[in-house]
C-alpha cells in the first residue's frame, strides 16, 4: 500500500501562482494546522525520499514553489502568538497574511516599519524573498526578522534568534531553502499614521527633486509612464485628460500626528489613514515583472537609461517603470545587502513574447550591478549571483547544514543556491 502523508493531504492537484506563469503538480499537497503538522508532514517526505516545498499566497513570479514532491500550504498557520509594545516585537505563524498583522499590532501600540505595494503576501513569503516597501531610511521585512522557528531538512525544529548572527543573517532571506518557517518574529515601530500625496509630475521637473523627496517623505515612489495608457495596466487612476506619457504617478508618504475619527480622510489621492490601510493597494489585474536592484547612488542613471532603452528600443512595451528605495542590510542574500538601493521594476504582458525586452533590461542593469528580486522574474545564474552576493558562501554553509541533503531544493533554488 502507498505510503500517505500524516497530515491532510490531496494528491497530484495542480497548482498555478498568482501571476499564472508558474505551476506544478505534487504529489501530495499537504496543509497542516500544527507546528507539529509540519514536522510529521516533512519527516514524512523525508522518509519517502520526496522534495519538499512551502507556499505562501503564491505571488512570486519565479520556480521558487514549484515541486513534484510535497507542497506545504501554510494558510492554515496563522495568527499573532504575541507582542511585546516595550520592546516593539510582534511574534506570529508563519503563514499569516500581511493584511491580519495591521489590526491586532495596533491594538497593542505597534506597526509594521513599512510595507510593499499589497498586503496579500504571508510574512513566511516576505520574509523568504526580502519583499519591501520604499523609503531610504526602511529595510525589507527580512531585516526586520530577529528569530524564527524552522522546521530543517533533519526533521528537526531549531529556533534562530539574535544570539547566533550567522544563521539568522542567512534565514532572513532564504528562499524557503533552510526550511519551513513554522513562527517568527519581527521587530516593528510605535504605531503611526500617514498622509498620502498623489501627483503627476513631467520627468523633466521629477527628476529635479529626487534628493530632497527623499529626505523629505517616510515612503517616496514613482511609476513613470512611457506610453498614455501605462498607468491603466496597474490600475493606477490618473485625472481625465492628462496625457501621461513621459509623467510619473508619484506617491508620497509623511507621517503625521491624527485623531481618530475626524481627521481620517479616505479621498484617493489624500488618504489619511492608519499607515497599514495607506500601504495597502491593489493589483488585480495579472502581470509578470521583474525587479532588479541598483546602489542608489547610480539610481538616477539607472532610471534614465531604462527610459531610454524603453523609448528606443521596446516602444511596444507600456508598463510603467516603477521606481523605490530601500535602506540596506546584512542579511547574506538580500539584494540589499551592504548598500542602500534603488529598485527599479517593469512588467510584460501575459501572453505575450516580452522575453527580449526583459533580456535587455537584464544586460542595461546589469551594467550596474543589479542584483534581483528572488520572486520576480531575473536572468541571474549561479556565477552571477555568487559575484553579487559577497556573503553566498556564508549563505551556503548555513544551508548546507540545517538541509544537507537538500529536502527543501528544486531545480530553480538547486541551481542557485544548491
Ligand atoms: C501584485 C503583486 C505585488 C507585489 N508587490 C511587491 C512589493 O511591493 N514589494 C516587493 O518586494 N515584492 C512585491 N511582490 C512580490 C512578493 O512580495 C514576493 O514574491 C513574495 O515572496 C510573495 O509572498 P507569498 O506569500 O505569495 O509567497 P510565495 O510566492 O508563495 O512564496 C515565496 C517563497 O517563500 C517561500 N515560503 C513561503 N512560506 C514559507 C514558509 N512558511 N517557510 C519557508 N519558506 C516559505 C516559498 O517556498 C517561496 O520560495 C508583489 C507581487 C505581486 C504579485
Amino acid at each position: 500500500m502507498p505510503s500517505t502523508p500524516p497530515v491532510p493531504f490531496r494528491t497530484e492537484q495542480r497548482w498555478t501562482n498568482w501571476g499564472g506563469n508558474q505551476s506544478c503538480t505534487p504529489a501530495f499537497t499537504v496543509r497542516p494546522r500544527t507546528e507539529q503538522e509540519v514536522l510529521d508532514a516533512v519527516r514524512f517526505a523525508i522518509r519517502e525520499g520526496l522534495p519538499v516545498r512551502a507556499m505562501g499566497a503564491g505571488h512570486s513570479f519565479t520556480p521558487i514553489v514549484a515541486t513534484d514532491g510535497v507542497l506545504i500550504e501554510t494558510d492554515a498557520l496563522t495568527g499573532i502568538t504575541g507582542t511585546d509594545s516595550a520592546r516593539r516585537r510582534v511574534r506570529m505563524r508563519g503563514g499569516t497574511p500581511i493584511s491580519e498583522i495591521g489590526d491586532p499590532l495596533w491594538d497593542n501600540g505597534l506597526s509594521l516599519s513599512n510595507q510593499g505595494d499589497i498586503d496579500k503576501q504571508s510574512i513566511s513569503g516576505a520574509i523568504a524573498t526580502a519583499t519591501h516597501g520604499s523609503g531610504i531610511e526602511y529595510t525589507s521585512f527580512s531585516e526586520r526578522l530577529r528569530w524564527v522557528r524552522l522546521v530543517t531538512g533533519h526533521g528537526e525544529i531549531v529556533e534562530i534568534g539574535e544570539e547566533d548572527l550567522h544563521r539568522l543573517r542567512a534565514a532572513q532571506v532564504a528562499v524557503g531553502t533552510l526550511g519551513i518557517m513554522t513562527e517568527v518574529e519581527l521587530a516593528v515601530s510605535p504605531r503611526y499614521h500617514l498622509r498620502e500625496e498623489i501627483s503627476y509630475p513631467h520627468w523633466d521637473q521629477l527628476r529635479e527633486q529626487i534628493g530632497a523627496e527623499l529626505a523629505a517623505n517616510r515612503h517616496f515612489s514613482f511609476l513613470w509612464c512611457p506610453q498614455p495608457d501605462s498607468a491603466a495596466l496597474y490600475e493606477l487612476p490618473t485625472p481625465d485628460g492628462l496625457d501621461m506619457t513621459g509623467r510619473a504617478y508619484t506617491k508620497k508618504y509623511v507621517e503625521a500626528e491624527l485623531a481618530e475619527p475626524g481627521d481620517l480622510v479616505t479621498e484617493e489621492g489624500r488618504r489619511a489613514d492608519r499607515a497599514y490601510r495607506i500601504y495597502a493597494g491593489g493589483f488585480m489585474i495579472p502581470f509578470h515583472e521583474l525587479e532588479y536592484y541598483v546602489p542608489a547612488e547610480r539610481g538616477l542613471e539607472a532610471i534614465e537609461a531604462m527610459q531610454d532603452l524603453m523609448r528606443t528600443r521596446f516602444p511596444n512595451e507600456r508598463y510603467p517603470l516603477e521606481t523605490r528605495w530601500v535602506k540596506g542590510d546584512q542579511a547574506y542574500l538580500s539584494p540589499f545587502h551592504g548598500r542602500d538601493t534603488t529598485v527599479l521594476s517593469v512588467s510584460g504582458a501575459p501572453e505575450t513574447d516580452y522575453w527580449p525586452y526583459l533580456r535587455a533590461v537584464d544586460e542595461l542593469l546589469g551594467e550596474f550591478g543589479a542584483r534581483c528580486h528572488w520572486g520576480k522574474i531575473h536572468f541571474l545564474d549561479r556565477d552571477r549571483v555568487a559575484r553579487l552576493y559577497p556573503e553566498f558562501e556564508s549563505f551556503r554553509a548555513v544551508r548546507r547544514e540545517l538541509d544537507p541533503d537538500g529536502v527543501f531544493l528544486n531545480a530553480t533554488t538547486r541551481r542557485l543556491f544548491g
